[in-house]
């Protein structure tokens, strides 16, 4: 799954990070912010797969006409998979909590330096800095392509 699908659409009351002069990286003010986002973020994924159940099961209860059926069933493949990929980003969201119970959050996976605040606002679940990310895609593409 490309990470560009998991940045964070719906998010009106979202408020930047006031960063201080001087301030240290992933202090407990910071892990606070993060750990704000991320539980709002998937409050809101949780809204929605509520709110897919309860659209299949309306519908499942609606076979009335056989010719609808194809249909139907392509609506229901579709909203599976919509609801696979919420389940699989609450999943990611809910390891990322685990990592700043730890202690081990906003630290690239691979080179260890820090992914930094902005880039973490934009994209709370990520594990790699910007370098790596950039790296790992060239080597996704050259083992794909
Ligand atoms: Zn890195």
């Amino acid at each position: 799954m490309p990470e560009s699908n998991q940045q964070l659409e719906t998010n009106q009351d979202f408020v930047p990070y006031q960063l201080a002069e001087g301030e240290e990286y992933m202090n407990d003010e910071q892990l606070a912010h993060f750990r704000k986002l991320l539980l709002q973020w998937k409050q809101e994924l949780m809204e929605e797969v509520d709110r897919t159940v309860q659209h299949l099961k309306e519908e499942a209860s609606n076979f009335a006409d056989p010719a609808d059926r194809a249909t139907q069933e392509e609506e229901f493949s579709l909203e599976l998979r919509t609801r696979d990929r919420e389940r699989k980003l609450i999943k990611k969201i809910n390891d990322t909590l685990e990592k700043i119970d730890e202690g081990d959050y906003g630290y690239c996976d691979a080179c260890g330096i820090e992914i930094g605040i902005r880039r973490l606002e934009a994209r709370p679940t990520a594990t790699l800095c910007v370098d790596c990310k950039s790296l790992a895609e060239i080597k996704e593409k050259q083992i794909g392509g």
